[in-house]
């Protein structure tokens, strides 16, 4: 984060402020751990400050401090559009730009508060005037503990602070392993630790609260996996019907597109997840490697992330879906098989 927006920063938060802070639809750890950190932080410091989420996040999450103020924008419509309508303040956490915000997106493009970006994607928009944009950061976790360092206020970090940023860093490194993982990420880990973070009772609350049927789920998952060997890759389906006979909920299927990746030689591993109600494919890509899955998502689903992880959306049957996806793996099995 440059010196300028450190200090206009600081300034904008010198004296008491209304803010809002925000994380991308279908809120991950990364997304809900970062916020409440901040949201935390803000309030110790005498800001008024609420966080709104687009929609619900998932239960596996909801142990986190202070995840029982999160208002939902879905649930809670009139009291989280007067909150983004009054705000003089507005961070936006793990996402950099305004369309991932599903439904409030318009009420965050008319409001007339401050905007304050915090996020590790690439190619972010411009609408922040205060930006902290690093597409080389573990997760927006991380950039939340270096941001409260730019404030001088690593001091200030309390237990409840170190479990939220601990479990945002821990998730999107799938548990300290992707390559953007640094010595510096496990320096801030020891210092988190130091401060309160529980480690172990934070894995065993994110990864081993699994429902019988969400197992039964990955089991159907894991069954429907195409393997393109051609290609290096590996795709799942998962159709409405067998997420319903499963009895899906919020976050089931997380991680389950990394299974792709623990193949022998693959390089490329995607999901595609039927949504009845949204009308909608949610797929996510994953890679191994220096195949870009940001740009794959861009170019053909309407999406983004990073150049290893990354989701989109297709507006067609499963079927047809597939059938496009396949045909465009020609063009890239230099790239996939190099
Ligand atoms: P996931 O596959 O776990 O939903 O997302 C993987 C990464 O891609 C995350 O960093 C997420 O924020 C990003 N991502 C997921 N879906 C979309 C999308 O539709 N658009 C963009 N720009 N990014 C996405
Ligand atoms: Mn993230």
């Amino acid at each position: 984060m440059n010196l300028e927006h450190i200090n206009a920063l600081k300034k904008l938060l010198s004296a008491p402020k209304k803010i809002a802070v925000i994380p991308h639809k279908n809120p991950d750890g990364d997304a809900i751990g970062s916020t409440l950190a901040l949201w935390h932080y803000l309030k110790s410091k005498g800001h008024e400050t609420v966080v709104v989420a687009p929609n619900d996040f998932p239960k596996f999450l909801k142990w986190m401090p202070g995840a029982e103020s999160v208002l939902n924008f879905e649930k809670e419509n009139t009291q989280a559009k007067n909150i983004l309508h009054n705000a003089e303040i507005i961070f936006t956490l793990d996402f950099n730009h305004l369309g991932r915000v599903g439904q409030m997106t318009e009420y965050l493009e008319k409001a007339a508060a401050a905007f304050v970006m915090v996020d590790h994607h690439q190619e972010p928009s411009d609408y922040a005037e205060i930006m902290y944009s690093d597409v080389h950061m573990s997760s927006t976790c991380e950039m939340v503990y270096h941001l409260l360092d730019y404030l001088d206020a690593t001091d200030d970090i309390t237990s409840e602070m170190a479990n939220c940023i601990y479990t945002g860093i821990m998730t999107d490194t799938g548990s300290f392993k992707f390559k953007a993982t640094t010595s510096t990420t496990h320096r801030i880990i020891a210092d988190l630790i130091d401060k309160g973070a529980d480690n172990t009772a934070i894995h065993s609350r994110i990864y081993d609260t699994n429902s019988p049927s969400r197992l039964h789920l990955l089991g159907c998952a894991l069954k429907n996996m195409v393997i393109l060997e051609a290609y290096n890759t590996t795709y799942i389906t998962l159709s409405q019907k067998e997420l319903d006979q499963y009895k899906f909920t919020k976050g089931d299927t997380e991680g389950f597109v990394n299974y792709g990746l623990t193949l022998d030689n693959i390089r490329f591993a995607v999901i595609f997840i039927e949504n009845k109600e949204e009308g909608i494919l949610k797929i996510s890509f994953r890679s191994a490697g220096d195949f870009d899955v940001n740009n794959f998502a861009r170019q053909f689903f309407n999406g983004g992330g990073h150049t290893n992880a990354a989701g989109g959306k297709s507006d067609f049957s499963i079927a047809e879906t597939i059938s496009y996806f396949e045909s465009l793996l020609p063009q890239f099995k230099k790239a996939l098989t190099k």
